[in-house]
Order: structure tokens, then sequence, then C-alpha cells
């Protein structure tokens, strides 16, 4: 028989989602009449937006005429989205970009869980906790986690950096060497954001001890306050020390379209084993060109349009759709003296559960009382036990519905 990749055996299963399904399931035989309210899964409800459908029309029409046919594209990207990218995410806010350091994804899913392929098994990485699974379960399978303690939750050679109320769901520095720092902002599942002169402390640490940091910034699009930073290379010296990861699935509503970008700047360096200096982009465009095949050229021109000046608008408008959930929710739950968290920078909601309660045993009360759903924050790691995510991204309608429920709940 073959041999498996013993690592996968250290995953632990994926309890979180899989607990959720099972307890709302149980609910629901016991209880066929409630109606449920899913403010849990961190998927969007609304459509493409109309810039979007027209160009991914016009796309099809292209494939279907010899002329304009296409078939594999360059891996990296076509050039048009990649341009638009370019100039409107990077140069409009004084960051300039070549062409050649934006690589054309179909997802962050993706892009977060293979950028650890590049580097060395025996990099010591370092995740926020609470934290989005993939940065783990990745390095799980590639075999850097060491075992997993069943007391204490966690791998033992990952370094886990606390995020809770005591210090504003901001990490403190490491306290011993790491290779990679794993960090996402706008935060999932806290909904917290840093300052620039925040995340210059993280740029500034990880230029003098020699560490690259992943910043996941899949919610970029939700930030509303100024002093929050769309980029980190809007830190000086950033494109030294950080990939940055962008997403259209929370921007445009791409989460079934897929499409994402990862910048590794061609500044970024990185050591071989005999201390020469690599450059960390011309090895992530070998394992893309190796291992992708591009995204499809009518999602890059669907993609495309969201950087028109309706697309613009429309995509604003989207994010104001779920913001201005996010603030009910917010506004509705603080109401009855609940400690809550974002939602101002981003579609999701952390509040602390109520009378000291589990995040499961608020939950359970959740679902049972008012028939909501949501996710208990444990299930993001340790430092997320007595705390709970509501996503802003249901309809209008389940958003208020939701937060007058909320309000019956005996507290
Ligand atoms: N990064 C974070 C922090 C996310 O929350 C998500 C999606 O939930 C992703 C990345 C994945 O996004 P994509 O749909 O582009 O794969």
């Amino acid at each position: 028989m073959a041999k498996i990749n013993q690592n996968y055996l250290q995953l632990q299963g994926s309890y979180l989602f899989s607990e959720i399904a099972k307890r709302r399931t149980k609910f629901i035989q016991d209880n066929p009449q409630a109606a449920i309210i899913s403010l849990g899964i961190g998927d969007v409800t609304r459509p493409l937006p109309e810039a979007v459908i027209r160009s991914l029309h016009d796309a099809v029409d292209e494939m279907a005429d010899a002329q304009s046919f296409r078939g594999y594209g360059p891996e990296q990207g076509y050039d048009f989205l990649i341009e638009e990218i370019i100039k409107h995410d990077y140069a409009a806010h004084g960051i300039q970009l070549s062409n050649n350091e934006v690589f054309v994804s179909d997802g962050s899913k993706c892009d977060v869980g293979n950028i650890q392929e590049i580097f060395s098994l025996d990099s010591i990485i370092a995740v926020q906790d609470p934290v989005y699974p993939v940065y783990v379960d990745s390095n799980v399978m590639a075999g850097r986690s060491g075992d997993y303690n069943k007391t204490s939750n966690r791998y033992e050679n990952i370094v886990y950096l606390p995020c809770n109320a005591e210090n504003n769901f901001k990490p403190e520095l490491p306290t011993q060497k790491v290779d990679l720092i794993y960090l996402c902002y706008p935060n999932n599942p806290t909904g917290m954001t840093l300052t620039k002169d925040e995340l210059k402390v993280w740029v500034d640490y990880a230029r003098e001890h020699n560490c690259i940091l992943l910043f996941d910034s899949a919610y970029e699009a939700y930030i509303q306050e100024k002093d929050v930073p769309h980029s980190i290379y809007e830190i000086e010296g950033a494109k030294e020390v950080a990939i940055e990861f962008r997403s259209l699935s929370k921007t445009a509503g791409f989460t079934g379209t897929r499409c994402a970008y990862v910048v590794v700047p061609r500044e970024l360096k990185a050591r071989d084993e005999e201390g020469n200096e690599v450059t960390v982009n011309d090895l992530w465009n070998r394992r893309q060109t190796t291992k992708f095949n591009g995204v499809s050229y009518i999602t890059q021109k669907g993609a495309a349009a969201i950087f028109s000046d309706a697309g613009k608008l429309q995509i604003a408008t989207l994010v104001d759709y779920y913001m201005t959930n996010a603030a009910i929710i917010r506004e509705g739950i603080s109401s009855l003296g609940i400690e809550v968290y974002g939602g101002v920078n981003a579609p999701y909601i952390w509040l602390k559960t109520p009378n000291g309660m589990g995040s499961w045993e608020f939950f359970d009360k959740l679902l049972s009382e008012a028939n909501i759903v949501g996710t208990p924050g444990v299930g993001f790691g340790q430092n997320g036990q007595g705390y709970f995510r509501l996503t802003a991204f249901g309809s209008r309608e389940n958003t208020e519905k939701a937060v007058d429920r909320f309000k019956k709940l005996s507290l």
C-alpha cells in the first residue's frame, strides 16, 4: 500500500463547522417549525454587481467566436486585470507596483494556504489567536506544526499570539524567534483593525528580526476609518518584508465566482541553505507556473469590471449594504449591555458572551431561544473562548429580525 503524508493525521477534524451543523440539524429535527436565521457563515448573499455581470456576459460571447476565443492565459493573470489592480488598489494610494509583482488567483484561501510551500520546513510560524484556520492547517499539512497538545488545544511548534479584550485584539510582538507571521486585518473573526502606527510596529519588527509578514486583507474593502491602512505597503519598508493577499470574494461578491490576488514585491528576499539571498517573487512565480494554470479569462474580465466607474459605485453600494447590517447588529446588541467588538471596519461582529458563558453554551442558548445560528469564538482558537462571531452578510430583513430576537433573549 502507498504511504500517506503522515502530517495529515495531525490535523484536527474540522470540528467547528461540523459541530455547528450537527447542533443545528438536531434542533431542526426537534423543532421543525423554527425559522432559523444564520448569521454564522462568512458567505455573501447579495448578487454580483451589474457591471461585473455585463462584463462576464461579454466575455462569454468572446469565447464563442474563434477570433476572440482564449485558451490558456498567463498563469499570473492577464495584464488587463493586473494593470487595473495596480492602478486602483495601489497607485491611487501612492504605492507603485510592477505587473510582475501581482499574481491573480482563484481565491485567497488557496493563496494563504499555498504560500508556506516556498519556505523552509523548519520555519517557525506565528499566528494570531483566534485565527482563520487555513494558516494553521496548511502548515500542519506541511509538517511544521509539531504535535497537537490536547490539553492546551494548540500545536507545539506554532507560536500563538493572543488577541483578546485585554489587548484590544492587537497581538503583542513574539517573544521568541519566528520566521513567518500571519496577520489578518481587518480581522476574521474579531472584525478588529490596526492603525497605521500599530502596523508599522510589525513592519519594523519584521525588518529588524528578518521575518516575513503574510498580510491577509481579504476584508480591505470594508475599512471605513481614516487611520486604518488599506495596504501594508502604506508602511515604509514593508515591501522588503511583506506579502499581501486580497480577494474579490467579499469586496465584490465573488465567493462563488472566485478571484483574488497576491502581491509579492521584488524587494522581498529570503535566504537559501547557504545563506544566499533569494528573491521570493521568483519562487512564487515558479510555484504558480508549475501548479496553477490561471483564472479563467471570463472571470478575470468580470473582475476587471469592478474598477470601472460603474463597478466602483456598485461595490461601494454592496459594502455599504453589509456595513449597515453590521451597524444594526452592533447597536442592537450593545444596547443590551453586551460587549461588542468589530463591525466598524469589517463585516464581523465579535461579542463577549454575557454572564461569562462559554462560546458553545451561548451558541445553544441563541439557537434554542432565538433560533439564530452564529459561530462560537472558541472554534477559532483558545482566545476565542467566551466570544461569539456574527456576520453582517445576511439580508437586511433577516439581520433586523435577528436583532429583534436577540432583544427578547433572557440574559
Ligand atoms: N482570508 C480570510 C481571513 C477569510 O476570512 C477568507 C474567507 O472567508 C479568505 C481568506 C478566503 O477568501 P477566498 O474566498 O478569496 O478564498
